[in-house]
């Protein structure tokens, strides 16, 4: 694999004509000491040879085609043209989800482990045991001769279609105890909502309640926890039924349900391919002045000036927060991956 970050690098610093030295050199070697190569720059489009000199000259003071340049493959310097790459990537979704599951679990596990050493050892196989015996339930096949779902993809893939697409809870039960009978009667597929949400539940990423003022004052945590009202309005925390004027103890007004961030961002990056996906943005900026991620817009770049040393570590995530007023939702985006999947 031939070394391509160099070719992100500003052109006039001494890595960049160092990467491309390195590369017109690698590739002329390949070529068994070869005085001419195929020049990438803007101005030859791997068309015109030239000694090697002059190809570091063009790559240094022109700059490599753009569409070349953003290939993976520089298949006109000795790279295998890898075509596939495109049509196998939906298929690697559900993959990804399910190594994101899995790596949640994972994260548990290595967490419980830690907690109990120096303590029980005994606890450890227990935990262990426990483990092994949901991830095998989860990679269960969703019937015996079935090679592309397990019970936990098949679940995955539902509760997508059904976040994605808004179904009622009600639909996506009437969904759900339809498909078991259309497939092979010893399936796997959890039969109710309530199981579907208890499985995934146990994979621990779920959210938590909040209580919130009806009037959006305070939320009913921290010093406000055990609070019956409003500290500001003085409203009550509680619902009242409309008829008798009587106090529904125990039954909140408003809710908010928080996603907790950091667990989920540790689990991204313990997903191989969703650890991957974190860094895209850091070598796919766009090179042809056209806007179609954050990551090629100005004040993408006015960050990076103001804190140089955030920007220059990858795996520093980005958040894009977006609010939608009437649907009272609020969703925090990491801007780091391609746009398609914050769709
Ligand atoms: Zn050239
Ligand atoms: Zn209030």
């Amino acid at each position: 694999m031939v070394d391509k970050s160099w070719v992100h690098l500003c052109r006039a610093g001494p890595a960049y004509e160092k990467g491309a030295s390195e590369f017109v050199r690698d590739v002329a070697v390949a070529l068994g000491d070869a005085n001419m190569i195929v020049c990438p720059c803007i101005d030859c489009r791997n068309i015109d040879c030239h000694v090697c000199n002059v190809v570091v000259d063009h790559l240094v003071t022109r700059g490599m085609e753009e569409a070349y340049k953003s290939r993976s493959d520089w298949y006109h310097h000795g790279e295998l043209n890898s075509g596939l790459q495109g049509e196998t990537k939906s298929s690697q979704r559900n993959e990804e989800i399910f190594g994101l599951y899995k790596a949640a679990e994972l994260g548990d596990v290595e967490f419980a482990i830690n907690d109990y050493f120096g303590e029980i050892a005994e606890g450890e196989d227990k935990k262990e045991d426990e483990f092994l015996a949901k991830i095998a339930d989860a990679e269960t096949p969703l019937y015996p001769s079935c090679v592309n779902h397990s019970k936990l993809s098949a679940i995955v893939s539902l509760f997508r279609l059904k976040t994605h697409n808004g179904w009622s809870d009600k639909i996506f039960s009437n969904l759900l105890e339809t498909l078991p009978g259309m497939l092979p009667a010893d399936n796997v597929l959890n039969t109710s909502l309530y199981e579907v949400k208890k499985f995934l539940k146990s994979f621990d990423l779920g959210y938590e309640n909040i209580h919130a003022c009806v009037n959006d004052c305070c939320l009913f945590r921290k010093k406000y926890k055990k609070l019956e009202s409003c500290p500001k309005c003085k409203i009550s925390r509680w619902k009242t039924n409309i008829h008798t004027g009587e106090v529904k103890q125990g039954v909140p007004q408003k809710v908010l349900r928080y996603f907790p961030i950091i667990p989920r961002l540790k689990r991204m990056f313990r997903s191989e391919d969703m650890a991957k996906d974190l860094r895209w943005h850091f070598t796919n900026k766009s090179t042809d002045g056209k806007l179609r991620h954050p990551v090629d817009s100005v004040t993408w770049d006015q960050m990076n000036d103001i804190y140089p040393s955030f920007a220059a570590e990858e795996r520093n995530v980005r958040l894009g927060l977006s609010t939608a007023y009437r649907s009272h939702n609020c969703r925090i985006y990491t801007l780091n991956i391609p746009i398609c999947f914050n769709m």
